[in-house]
């Protein structure tokens, strides 16, 4: 026989997954292609609201149930102890004497081979079958340099399976999950996900403020994570001088870019998914989408107030007429610790005297930024614009 080895976390099994076992059967002519989920990495924990492995298991069981010739395999669930390729290989020989072995890999994995544990083994025992996760060209390039080198080092043998890409990864199916807009499932899996509550997708609402953080900050992307923290916190402060209520001011921080790590088809389906008609402006200036989403989530999945849900939707464009907790996250976000530019020294000077001066010299400076890169300003930031210049002038007339 000849039978595929498709290892991964699985977590979740999605349709890239799926597309990527019919085709893997079908172009290397295979007789079975064992899906093989591993076992919790020992040193780093899975996200926020993964399930254990034995469930990762129940929901390959279900998300390849349609695929002929696939089959879910619980050995690297099974094992104690770390998990190592060379390992699971070795057994599937004892299990399968006889029978040719292809191992799958993806593009990143295939060209990290040679620090793998034994590959010279590992390529004795098994083919190497390098699949396509993307249309980069000069990745792809690499690979077929890798393989050559490997044919005459090792005296590997190397397939390279040339698959339609299915350009979705198991994190934006979990952010998507947790935002109530799944995409990418098979509905089997997503049924089981929803029943069991996992990936976040049970109740979020009315979460403490740790469990919050907790939560956002699973959600974004490592490198966005000291900029939330960093505008929470800030806002916090502003609202004690400026009589908001703090703990309110650092909630709306800390979801304020709950969905910055979306990209725009994501952002249209949410809008989509809550009925929210965004303009044309913001569709052809896709960051503007984020604070549009993001007050949807705030308010429907973790169920924030009206002034929050209000926050979020101005922190990126301002309006005439913000009320002080919109004001403090807009300030908040421009001016957090991690903010440099020129002129943020001012700004956080300027801020603790006049609220409203320092909302007008940020909303200035975006103004004059995006004017100087010729690009179009957005209809509400303008109008924020004339509003606080003329509270500003009259202030100083004062
Ligand atoms: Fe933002
Ligand atoms: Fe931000």
């Amino acid at each position: 026989m000849r039978i595929g080895v498709y290892g991964g976390s699985f977590n979740p099994p999605h349709r890239g997954h799926v597309l990527a076992a019919a085709e893997l059967i079908q172009k290397l002519g295979l007789d079975k292609l064992l899906i093989v989920p591993a076992a919790d990495p020992p040193h780093k924990s899975l996200a926020l609201g993964s399930p254990g492995p034995l469930d990762r298991l129940a929901l390959c069981r279900t998300a390849f149930a349609g695929v002929k010739g696939a089959e879910i395999c619980d050995i690297e669930v099974r094992r104690e102890g770390k998990s190592y390729t060379v390992d699971t290989l070795a057994e599937l020989c004892r299990v399968y004497p006889g029978d040719k072995l292809f191992l799958v890999m993806g593009t990143d994995m295939f060209l990290s081979f040679s620090d793998w544990r034994e590959p010279e083994r590992i390529s004795e025992m098994a083919a190497l079958a390098v699949v396509h996760r993307s249309e980069d060209e000069e990745l792809w390039n690499s690979v077929l340099v890798e393989a050559d080198r490997l044919r005459r080092a090792l005296d590997a043998e190397i397939v390279t399976v040339d698959n339609d890409c299915v350009e979705i990864s198991s994190t934006q199916v979990r952010r998507m999950l947790a935002f109530g807009a799944p995409v990418g499932l098979e509905p089997g899996s997503l049924r089981l996900i929803r029943e069991k509550g996992w990936y976040l997708t049970g109740n979020l609402k009315g979460l403490s403020y740790e469990q919050l953080q907790e939560v956002s900050l699973s959600l974004h992307d490592e490198k966005r994570r000291p900029h939330v923290v960093g505008t929470a916190e800030t806002a916090r402060t502003l609202a004690e001088q400026w009589g908001e209520d703090p703990d309110t001011a650092r909630r709306a921080g800390i979801l304020h870019d709950i969905t910055k790590a979306l990209n725009k088809k994501e952002q249209l389906h949410i809008c989509e998914k809550y009925a929210m008609m965004p303009t044309q402006f913001q569709i052809d200036n896709p960051k503007l989408l984020h604070a549009v989403t993001g007050a949807i989530i705030a308010g429907e999945i973790f169920g924030e107030s009206e002034a929050i849900v209000s926050a979020i939707r101005w922190h990126t464009t301002g309006r005439a007429y913000m009320s002080v907790l919109e004001k403090i996250l807009y300030i908040a976000d421009y001016m957090e610790p991690h903010r440099d530019f020129p002129g943020v020294e001012e700004l956080r000077d300027l801020v603790w005297d006049d609220l409203d001066a320092a909302v007008w010299r940020g909303l200035d400076q975006s103004v004059c930024y995006l004017r100087r890169l010729g690009r179009l300003v957005d209809p509400d930031s303008l109008e924020a614009w004339h509003y606080y210049r003329k509270l500003t002038e009259r202030s100083q007339l004062l």
